[in-house]
């Protein structure tokens, strides 16, 4: 045995992920306290082995780069004892200034249950307010609400294997393939073990999701509740409700089918846009089959009607009796990793803890004698929105915003930017040292993150499991339940002396025990460790603990408990199409807003970026902020593919590039989330999404906004990609239209403007010179430029190694923006010194053929779009066949779509031409080379 392998600590533990609501568990490999492995836990129960691309890539995202590292104020870095201090007399002075209401806290589902509970106590029970509010609101809020109007208690009643005992699930609103992609993926396998298993897709477009679906309807946005209510009314026509049911475990059945009976197919056809017949088999199969789920997210939740649609699909279910039992139920699926567990420990702001109903006088007492607090909240407080209307009145003069980036998240984005701009003080944890929010921070302080943080989180099917901290956190990064606790102590509250998260969460637990001893099911008090030992070796579990599945007696947790049906008026979307009629409806002002804009997630992204950008493998499948719109709509409007287009709403404006697509319905379009002011100029959809809230759940409306659409007749595109070395060489503030993409080794920013000059030559050479002043003077250029073509092509080296590579266009003559090599430049930058064949490559934008391999189709096996090609051209002509040569969709899945479109493109005639069009893009030879010198 060799001394190295004797020095060498080998080390497995779990933890959870740290993205999405499924939870999964994730097996990590540790050398000598360094992760150098990741795999999907074949034990966890969310999961059993399997694990998506984001997952997959969580290791590319650890470590100190772009993490903050000491605590500042006022952007001068301080020790923690004097930030702590700070803030806590600030925020002392205000209160005792102001009163209780005038501060409050803003958290997020990426925190641990040990952190929210420990900003609740301090807020709820020792500052006595109520104004704490979570980025949960965004996406929960409406599941929430419908659950605790229907059960009684904010309960989920199902399991993720119910999806594996299902003869029928109906998708609503959730693109799952992407978003949600392990579940997708169990779904999948058991369509495979069940061919008879039927999918229903319900969303305004075609998605990886609806691809695969059995029926697809394309519904109207926001009509879904007029679906659900038109399903009920067919339940009872078609004799297929449960009485037995619905008398003994229910109430409210007559008034909810008064509200139900006027929605005929003819009606919901109208209302929801799509066809009867459709329609029609839609509901038959949740008429006529025993296990029928139905599974909902953002495109139920983010509605001025969430609740309503969520209690719309409940009602249904109540009505059949299709809930509490193996493969049925109403199925929220919840987007951010803890956002469950944000739910059961009381982190909104009409919450208490442990399930405790904030207007409940007992509640509340019991609550403050369990915490023998100082005083307790007695209302509700404010939301997430409404945190930001009191900043404005000048109500609220504090805000300490926690592990979230509300500038780029919430409705309004310059509404929210001059609020936070106005407040007296804005602390803001966070683990990066950049983002949109940080821009408005006095007090920034720096948290843990995944594999530093210790705690619990809770997935979509109640299972609490233990994120592992495993690694030293950089710099003087503290846990965010530590800094509260210190700010606590400081401010001179008892109840705050943990010492370790093991503590929190045992306190947690007891109280769990304390409150819901009987009348509600969240009681996890058995979980309460006796020391770190115990909490260490915790294994996933899930709650109610001890008895079967919640309901499954027909007992809820109303005080008759009864489940209670909600009688539901369906509502559309409020959509504000007119500048100068802030009404629904047309109106007749100056500037109408003709478009339905939806707003969502994409396959390989988190969020807001942060952490996902940095895996680079992970921005390649989309590396740009797209407006997709459908074709007839872009031939009116003049838009081509890739040209720039201003999409403007009531409430701002977004400039995107287009991407047309077959997808999108005529009259509607589309925008991803992600991108904010890190990766692009104006890219946000906060900006155009006005703030409009469900009045009952007060969740935002951010899935359909009216915009109008204008392309913006530019004339110079310009490509700068740079060094990693040298990119705070680069001052996005002075580059006008850009987006950029992160890759290894380089950045690379896409603009794009318009210049007065026509004469080509004379507008490269100044950008040229503008770029040469901003990027210095150390820096060696080579030059390339064709009159003919309209390109400029410029090359940067320092000592010899590859710096910077401008491209510049005349988009009178290109309407297409050059697609970024990615391999290729990921190579180049990587070489210590450019051979002379590269200079040339590079000059005439010719990459070697080993690089001209097309745009990446699966991320898990980075397997790109002409291997794939290649692969169907050599007979391997199925997506079992793919995933067996070159492995591609055998990982999370969600490329099968993509995959099965290319398959079917590749007919004999098409692969004759693919093969001829391999050939013949080899063979391009750039034309018109003017100059090729050094400059
Ligand atoms: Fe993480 Fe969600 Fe992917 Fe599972 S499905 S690995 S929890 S992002």
């Amino acid at each position: 045995m060799s001394v190295a392998s004797v020095a060498l600590k080998i080390e497995k533990k779990q933890t959870s992920c740290t993205y999405c609501g499924v939870g999964c568990g994730l097996d990590i490999e540790i050398h000598n306290d360094v992760p150098v492995a990741l795999t999907g836990a074949k034990t966890h129960p969310a999961n059993q082995g399997r694990i998506c691309v984001k997952g997959t890539n969580l290791l590319d995202t650890v470590g100190a780069k772009g993490r903050m590292l000491s605590p500042t104020i006022d952007q001068v870095e301080v020790s923690w004892p004097t930030a702590t201090a700070h803030v806590a007399n600030r925020f002392s002075e205000i209160l005792k200034q102001h009163g209780k209401d005038s501060v409050a806290l803003y958290l997020s589902g990426q925190l641990l249950t040990e952190d929210y509970y420990v900003a609740n106590k301090f807020m709820k029970g020792y500052i006595g307010s109520a104004n704490i509010d979570t980025n949960s609101r965004l996406c929960m809020s409406s599941a929430v609400t419908g659950y605790k109007r229907a059960f009684g208690e904010d309960v989920v009643p199902c399991n993720y294997e119910d999806l594996e005992h299902a003869d029928v699930i109906f998708i609503i609103g959730s693109n799952a393939a992407w978003t949600h992609p392990v579940l997708f993926q169990r779904m999948q396998a058991a369509k495979q073990a069940n061919p008879a298993l039927k999918f229903v897709a319900i969303d305004p477009r075609e998605t990886a999701t609806t691809k695969l679906a059995d029926i697809h309807l394309p519904i109207s946005p926001g009509s879904d509740a007029g679906f659900y209510n038109g399903l009920l009314q067919y339940l009872v026509e078609q004799q297929v409700i449960d009485k037995d049911y619905i008398t003994q475990s229910t109430k409210g059945f007559e008034q909810a089918i008064i509200q139900a009976q006027p929605w005929s197919i003819d009606k919901v056809s109208d209302f929801c846009g799509i066809d009867k017949v459709l329609i029609e088999q839609a509901f038959r199969l949740f008429a006529f089959n025993e296990n029928v789920i139905s599974f909902y997210s953002m495109g139920i939740n983010q509605s001025n009607s969430g609740a309503d649609k969520c209690n719309a699909i409940i009602n249904c279910h109540l009505a059949t009796g299709k809930l509490a039992k193996l493969g049925t139920g109403p199925f929220s699926i919840t987007g951010q990793p803890n956002a469950m567990g944000g739910r059961e420990v009381g982190g909104l702001s009409n919450q208490l803890c442990a399930h405790l109903d904030i207007d409940d006088t007992s509640h509340q007492q019991l609550l403050q004698s369990f915490w023998q607090s100082p005083t307790m909240v007695t209302e509700a407080g404010t939301s997430a929105t409404e945190i930001i209307e009191h900043i404005e009145q000048g109500k609220i003069k504090a805000i300490w915003i926690m592990a979230t980036n509300p500038l780029v998240s919430l409705p309004d984005r310059s509404r929210v930017s001059a609020a936070l701009k106005k407040c007296e003080l804005v602390v803001v944890s966070d683990c990066v040292d950049k983002n949109d929010t940080l821009e408005f921070a006095h007090v920034k302080l720096p948290a843990t993150t995944w594999l530093e943080k210790d705690g619990t989180v809770t997935n979509s099917e109640r299972v609490i499991s233990r994120q592992r901290g495993m690694i030293k956190a950089p710099g003087q990064a503290k846990h965010d339940w530590k800094i509260i606790c210190d700010i606590a102590k400081k401010m001179g509250f008892k109840g705050f002396d943990f010492e370790h998260a093991y503590q929190v969460f045992n306190e947690y637990c007891q109280l769990s025990g304390v409150a819901n001893a009987t009348e509600r099911l969240f009681n996890i008090s058995v979980l309460a460790p006796s020391d770190k030992q115990q909490y260490d070796t915790m294994k996933p579990t899930q709650w109610p603990i001890k008895s079967d599945r919640p309901f499954y007696d027909g007992k809820f947790s109303t005080a008759d408990k009864k489940a209670h049906f909600i009688a539901i008026t369906p509502a559309l979307p409020v959509l504000i199409n007119n500048k100068t009629n802030k009404g629904v409806g047309q109106g007749n002002g100056n500037i109408y807003f003709p478009f339905v804009l939806n707003s969502g997630r994409i396959r390989d992204q988190w969020h807001t970026m942060t952490r996902t950008s940095a895996a680079t493998q992970l921005n390649e499948h989309i590396s740009a902020p797209k407006l997709a719109i459908n074709p007839a709509d872009a031939k009116k409007l003049g838009i081509k593919d890739d040209n720039w287009v201003k999409v403007e709403s009531i409430s701002g404006e977004v400039f995107l590039e287009a991407d047309i697509s077959e997808d999108i319905q005529p009259g509607h379009c589309f925008m991803p989330i992600h991108w904010n002011k890190q990766f692009a100029s104006n890219a946000n959809t906060s900006s155009v999404f006005p703030t409009v809230i469900d009045p009952v759940s007060k969740q935002p409306q951010l899935k359909q906004v009216s915009v109008r659409l204008e392309k913006l007749t530019l004339n110079l595109s310009t490509k700068i990609v740079l060094h990693d070395q040298y990119v705070e060489r680069i001052n996005p503030d002075k580059l006008g239209l850009y987006r950029k993409t992160l890759h290894q080794h380089c950045h690379s920013y896409q603009m794009a403007e318009i210049l007065d000059d026509s004469n080509v030559e004379t507008v490269f050479d100044e950008k040229l010179l503008t770029y040469k002043q901003m990027l210095g003077e150390d820096i060696q250029w080579l030059s390339f430029l064709s009159v003919g073509t309209g390109i400029g092509r410029f090359v940067g080296t320092i000592e010899g190694k590859l710096a910077i590579i401008i491209e510049c266009s005349d988009l009178t003559k290109h309407s297409l923006q050059s697609e970024t090599n990615t391999r290729w430049l990921e190579y180049l930058f990587a070489e210590t010194s450019l051979s002379q064949a590269d200079k040339i490559a590079i000059v005439k934008a010719k990459p070697g053929d080993e690089f001209l391999l097309g745009k990446q189709i699966c991320s898990c096996f980075n397997v790109h779009e002409k291997t794939i090609e290649q692969a169907i051209l050599d007979g391997e002509d199925s997506l079992d066949k793919l995933a067996k040569s070159i492995k591609c969709g055998s990982g999370c899945g969600s490329c099968k779509p993509d995959l099965s479109e290319m398959i079917h493109a590749c007919s004999v005639r098409e692969r004759t031409e693919i093969a001829s069009s391999i050939h013949d893009k080899n063979n391009i030879e750039l034309q018109d080379i003017i100059t090729m010198e050094a400059c």
